[in-house]
């Protein structure tokens, strides 16, 4: 069996300071080891990650960029900006997603109750453990905790049946806005980046509207090759960069071994004809 060639970039991943299952130093190693020469980690709404992400990724030998995936409320969905080359001790965006983060208990706890409803109790009590953050608990966690109970057979069903949006279990959650996430990334240096456009639900007219008030508000990047992709939609994706003139970013999104289709540093080449976002990194 012949390898496959493999891009040695991933712009994208979660460690425990977030809903991942490794912490940065694992996905330090596991990133060199699988070839990545240039990584970035990217917590949701957290960054408290990147210090050991950096130092270990340095003695490896890789190249480090420091990044962050925030959530936003878009058009009455969720959608994640991630930002790039950031600057950690940015006080607008540390002050930023520190006001995010306070929210999360609170759905949290009503997520609990929506799923004692549903007959599963203390469902809260249960995922805390998952949730090497506690500030950071996320709905992964309560999937995990679907899981381990036996409820739920992976992760994907655990999002269809209950906590995906508008499924009972599911809590509406008022994120940062589009302009406001883009506005820390960019007051902190970094690069704007609409990660996996594919997973949300918009029509046409949904999509070229974010697109065009995203690259307003001054974004620059979308996410062509993920783990949330399939390949029909890398091909759809890089399209999309090429007419609206997109920097191309590409990141695994990782959560851990077991989880998610791709491997940290799993992804493949790029498509020919788009300007990666990473070039002045590399
Ligand atoms: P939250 O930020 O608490 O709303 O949780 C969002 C996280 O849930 C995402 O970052 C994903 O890691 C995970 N997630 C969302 N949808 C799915 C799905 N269908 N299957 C597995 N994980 C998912
Ligand atoms: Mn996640
Ligand atoms: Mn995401
Ligand atoms: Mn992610």
């Amino acid at each position: 069996m012949h390898a496959q060639a493999r891009l040695p970039v991933d712009l994208h991943c979660h460690s425990v300071f977030s809903d991942g299952l490794l912490t940065p130093a694992e996905l330090a190693e596991r990133a060199h080891a699988n070839g990545v020469r240039l990584w970035s980690l990217t917590d949701h709404d957290e960054i408290a990650g990147l210090k050991p992400a950096r130092e270990h990724a340095r003695a490896l030998g890789m190249r480090f960029v420091d990044g962050v995936e925030i959530s936003v409320t878009w058009a009455g969905q969720t959608v994640h900006i991630v930002g790039l080359g950031i600057d950690p001790d940015n006080e607008t965006l540390r002050d930023g997603l520190s006001d995010m983060r306070a929210g999360r208990q609170t759905r949290a706890r009503a997520m609990s109750e929506r799923l004692a409803a549903l007959g599963f109790e203390n469902a809260y009590e249960g995922a805390l453990p998952f949730a090497g953050n506690p500030e950071l608990i996320s709905r992964t966690h309560f999937a995990r905790f679907l899981v381990q109970q036996g409820h739920c057979a992976d992760l994907g069903e655990a999002f269809r049946r209950y906590l995906g949006e508008g499924k009972p279990a599911f809590v509406p959650t008022r994120w940062a806005s589009l302009a406001q996430a883009v506005d820390w990334i960019l007051q902190a240096g970094g690069k704007a980046v609409i990660a996996h456009p594919g997973r949300y639900e918009f029509d046409d007219t949904r999509y070229h509207a974010l697109y065009t008030q995203f690259l307003e508000l001054g974004g620059v990047g979308i996410e062509v090759l993920t783990g949330s992709h399939s390949p029909r939609e890398y091909g759809l994706y890089a399209q999309v960069a090429r007419s609206y003139g997109f920097q191309v970013s590409c990141g695994s999104d990782f959560h851990g071994p077991g989880e998610g289709l791709i491997d940290l540093g799993g992804l493949p080449p790029l498509p020919s004809g788009l300007t990666p976002i990473w070039q002045e990194w590399l």
